[in-house]
């Protein structure tokens, strides 16, 4: 398992259908780098317990990261990204929707305001298309790329939900150069 693994981590549900749509997207890109996908089973969201913060009903974001490099590590595979859906936050932010690091090779992200119930709305493909842009979104940091300045990036920060909406699911060009230059060392 030399590429990426993607790895749902579940309080209630991770739906099925959206780490295949996410798994298709990112191995359809990073088949380009040689990079396949792997999905691997579910694990309990119980093993990050130390990262709930009762007060807040949320999950430390961080608290994810050296567990995931840890799996990423044993299986020697280059990347990998936990999809949760419990919500998130890291100090200073109400909340987080993912968050990665270059160092351990890892990251998270949140499927919990990604869903549309979240905001009123109908539930629908909205979801699918916002979790893809965020997984591409966190992985292009493991790989170090930073935010871009180009609102249809990928890699925009996204201050909330619009943001998401507003981007597409790719790296812009300059990204992109970036990027193979990350992936080619
Ligand atoms: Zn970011
Ligand atoms: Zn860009």
């Amino acid at each position: 398992m030399t590429g990426i693994l993607l790895i749902p981590i579940v309080a209630r549900e991770v739906e099925k259908e959206v780490i295949t749509a996410v798994a298709n997207y990112v191995r359809q890109f990073y088949s380009k780098f040689g990079l396949g996908v792997t999905s691997l089973p579910k694990i309990s969201i119980n093993r990050f317990s130390t990262g709930y913060n009762e007060i807040r009903g949320q999950f430390l974001g961080r608290v994810f990261l050296p567990v995931l490099g840890i799996i990423r590590n044993e299986l020697g595979a280059k990347a990998i990204v936990g999809i949760t859906d419990v919500d998130l936050y890291e100090e200073g932010l109400n909340f987080i929707f993912g968050l990665a690091s270059p160092y351990s090779k890892a990251a998270i992200v949140s499927l919990y305001r990604l869903k549309p119930e979240f905001y009123g709305e109908r539930k629908g493909k909205l979801l699918m298309d916002r979790a893809i842009k965020e997984v591409m979104h966190e992985l292009g940091h493991v790989f170090g790329l930073e935010h871009c300045p180009n609102p249809k990036c990928v890699m925009h920060f996204s201050n909330s939900i619009l943001d998401t909406d507003f981007k597409g699911r790719d790296y812009c060009d300059n990204c992109i150069k970036k990027l193979r230059g990350y992936l080619d060392d």
